[in-house]
């Protein structure tokens, strides 16, 4: 099973970009986990209409055995939880939820499993599936703006500092001027690649409204294609390096260079 954990700046459009990713797996026909942990459920939600489900701490808590929703073509969504809003629990809800999934729910015939969890250090969590040897591919979410630039280079750090292989850069669209050659260059600087561009589309918020995915509430519209060029090129990758990452003044330098 391909274990693949997106990361990128709070509001970047992460859970956005990860949910449409399950959602385009499993239109092709693949076996696929969504593993999210945020307050606000973004990522599961549209991929179950609207409906948050509880996570699996409090599943456990209550002795509830129901801890895996279907979703969207039969996504296996998992919510795994703080204990509250805004505060973390350090990687355990990863690391107990991924134990016990493995012990009685993942199967030998599960093809993607998406890793949607906070890649910044308020909950502690960045490190847990990387760690635990349960994430093997990791792809990071930025825009071309400085922030989302710098927190892309500060999770990079994070990687080579735990010796993980980067999959690629995805640029989430904020129509910034020269986007996609600023993430690019930024991408080739730190030993990575451009792996895929996200325009920025009225049509997302549209779908989220209604509790969707692009894939499921617009599957003909461009942006859905978007989302499905982007799967296509994760599935289809094979160049995974440990990145170097920039120096944050040559962030700023590079966005001059490239404007
Ligand atoms: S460490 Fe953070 S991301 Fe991981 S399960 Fe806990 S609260 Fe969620």
């Amino acid at each position: 099973m391909r274990q693949m954990a997106i990361y990128g700046k709070g509001g970047i459009g992460k859970s956005t970009v990860s949910a449409n990713l399950a959602a385009y797996f499993a239109e092709s026909g693949l076996r696929t986990w969504y593993i999210g942990c945020d307050p606000k459920s973004d990522g599961s939600m549209t991929l179950l209409h609207g409906r948050k489900i509880p996570t699996f701490l409090e599943q456990m808590k209550v002795g509830d055995e129901e801890v895996v929703f279907q979703g969207f073509k039969g996504i296996n969504c998992v919510e795994t939880g703080g204990p509250l809003a805004g505060v973390g629990c350090a990687g355990r809800g990863i690391i107990v939820a991924v134990q016990k999934l493995g012990r009685d729910h993942f199967r030998e015939e599960d093809d993607v499993l998406i890793y949607d969890v906070p890649g910044d250090v308020v909950c502690g969590g960045f490190a847990a599936p990387l760690r635990e040897k349960y994430a093997n591919e990791v792809y990071i979410v930025t825009s071309g703006e400085y922030l989302a630039l710098y927190a892309a280079n500060n999770i990079a750090r994070g990687l080579a500092n735990l010796g993980v292989a980067l999959g690629g850069i995805i640029c989430n669209s904020r129509e910034v001027e020269n986007e996609r050659a600023a993430v690019a260059e930024f991408a080739r600087r730190i030993g990575s690649q451009l792996i895929g561009f996200v325009p920025r589309s009225a049509v997302v918020r549209d779908c989220e409204n209604r509790g969707m995915t692009v894939i499921e509430g617009a599957p003909n519209d461009s942006q859905a294609d978007a989302y499905r060029h982007l799967g296509r090129s994760i599935l289809e990758n094979r160049a995974m390096a440990v990145p170097t990452p920039m120096e944050p003044e040559d962030i700023r330098v590079l966005l001059r260079e490239t404007r």
